[in-house]
């Protein structure tokens, strides 16, 4: 689609669709009918309107996938690793070629800001090329067993794996398990989330275009009970990729077990941004307001806790506070500070967490309620919203919410700081604000989390490995472990 995206915009809004949206899914290279004709549609959550359809898979549906990627697998396990870089790499330049259409795509089917989306396909792009980059170098080791014995290790694909995709990053999501699985040789079957299945949809198609064959990338849609738990449950998948809620994580882990199926979970977080006292207060309030308030705060690594020392609380929620009232809310592709939040149901939930803490009678200073994009009066939206002075048992700090809400809390010390830091059931990010680089240190290492960043929320890239620990999951995605989870170690060894 070689649209700009201004043009695509203005046709979006004068006709309530997108061209070129895929209908039905990517099974064996081609798009196919859903098996019983059902179909489901996807709204544009900056408008609360359906935009297009897609097909409501069912086993059926995934049992001719997995077909398909047995023999995809077969041949794709067999293309020579220098011939895998050059299909990536043309894969990344295709998607730079049409990087307009498909951040309008995902803007409009996801609800985030059209900068957030442009961001999306960036990392997209940099994925395929950062494992187009590692997969003619998987090597092995030799072993010295002495005279008459010659052993080595090979590191061969692991088969097929199913992605399981949330709706909050379909596209970069999709791409950080297909990416390294392909530049592994494997053949993929991914189910994105059944509110946001276009990008992947179009990614799946982008590939086969630019030389991945038929069959190693399929996508199946649908709901999760009708599609997705099929496919992790199918026993010809070698691994699964899950990332979303921590209630499915689990339902996926005892699914996967008859089969004794790898697993790699991606899963909730309740991720604190440490603001202590020597800190540049001005650095570490625009920090605590993109941890946040980016995506809507629908991001499993938000910072979705404030961890801040008493001296300077009151400061620094002055001033976050007032920056927060500068966001602008509104539709995607009017490229506001904060898009909308994914459904209608998602929003409903969010209000429950934030009515629940009012009810409470915690303090909230500002937002605190469901709202619409002001320029149309339609959309979910949620007002930025920040929650002061929580104990530490309080839901707001304990439960993961989702959405565009801070909790606070109030710490005496590094020491105070620390516990707090450590004290939910996830462990997935954290961010450490000091002008103290010896705190700074003891933190980072004593912190439990799979990533730790100082004085910068958002700092690294997909070149930085990334995944949690506890009930945040296990595994990694992302940079040079990214791989481990799509190839396994053979030893081969011969007496001569
Ligand atoms: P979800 O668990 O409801 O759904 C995630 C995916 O699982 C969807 O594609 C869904 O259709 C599918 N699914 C549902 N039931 C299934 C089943 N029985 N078997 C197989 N698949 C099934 O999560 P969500 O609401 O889409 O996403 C939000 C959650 O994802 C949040 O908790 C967030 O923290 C988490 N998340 C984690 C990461 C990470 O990298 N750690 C990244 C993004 C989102």
């Amino acid at each position: 689609m070689t649209l700009d995206a201004r043009s695509l915009i203005k046709a979006y809004f004068a006709e309530g669709t997108l061209p070129g949206l895929p209908d039905g899914h990517f099974i064996g290279g081609r798009i196919v009918a859903n098996s019983d004709g059902d179909r489901l549609e996807s709204y544009d959550p900056g408008n609360g309107q359906a935009f297009a359809r897609f097909g409501a898979g069912k086993g059926e549906d995934v049992s001719r996938a997995v077909e398909a990627a047995q023999q995809g697998l077969a041949a794709w396990r067999d293309t020579p690793p220098a011939t895998r870089c050059q299909v990536l790499n043309r894969a990344a330049a295709l998607i730079r070629e049409r990087s307009d259409y498909f951040a309008v795509v995902e803007a409009v089917d996801s609800g985030k800001t059209l900068a957030e989306a442009r961001g999306d396909a960036r990392s997209c792009i940099r994925l395929f090329e950062y494992y187009a980059g590692i997969a003619d170098k998987l090597e092995g080791r030799s072993i010295p067993l002495g005279s008459g014995l010659t052993s080595w290790t090979e590191r061969e694909p692991v088969g097929i794996t199913a992605q399981i995709i949330p709706w909050n990053y379909p596209s970069s999501t999709f791409v950080r398990g297909v990416a390294p699985a392909l530049a592994a040789g494997c053949a993929v079957v991914a189910k994105p989330a059944e509110t946001t299945p276009f990008t992947a949809l179009l990614l799946a198609q982008w590939l086969h275009e630019a030389g991945v064959p038929a069959g190693a990338v399929n996508v199946v849609t649908g709901l999760g009970s009708d599609a997705g738990a099929p496919l992790v449950r199918h026993p010809s998948i070698a691994h699964v990729t899950f990332t979303g809620s921590v209630a499915t994580g689990v339902g996926v882990m005892q699914a996967v077990a008859p089969n004794v199926t790898q697993l790699t979970l991606e899963l909730g977080g309740k991720s604190p941004l440490v603001a202590l006292a020597d800190c540049d207060v001005d650095k570490a309030v625009e920090g605590a307001l993109w941890a946040i308030f980016s995506n809507a705060g629908q991001i499993c690594s938000a910072g979705s806790r404030l961890v801040v020392e008493r001296s300077i609380h009151a400061e620094m929620m002055e001033k976050l506070v007032a920056r927060t009232r500068t966001l602008k809310l509104g539709h995607g592709l009017k490229d506001p500070d904060v898009g909308a939040i994914n459904s209608r149901q998602h929003l409903d939930r969010i209000a429950r967490h934030v009515e629940a803490a009012r009810g409470r009678g915690c303090s909230i200073l500002t937002g605190g309620s469901a709202t619409h994009d002001p320029a149309s009066n339609s959309g979910w939206f949620f007002e930025p919203t920040i929650i002061d002075n929580l104990a530490p048992s309080d839901p707001a700090i304990q439960q993961e919410i989702f959405g565009p809400v801070l909790s606070v809390q109030v710490v005496d010390g590094e020491e105070e700081a620390l516990a707090m830091a450590n004290a939910t059931e996830f462990a997935l990010v954290a961010g450490i604000y000091t002008g103290d680089i010896g705190k700074a240190l003891r933190l980072a290492r004593s912190i439990d989390a799979g990533q730790v960043t100082i004085n910068d929320y958002w700092a690294g890239g997909i070149e930085v490995p990334f995944g949690g620990n506890r009930k945040s999951g296990f595994g990694r995605e992302k940079g040079i472990e990214g791989i481990d989870a799509y190839v396994r170690t053979k030893a081969i060894t011969i007496r001569h």
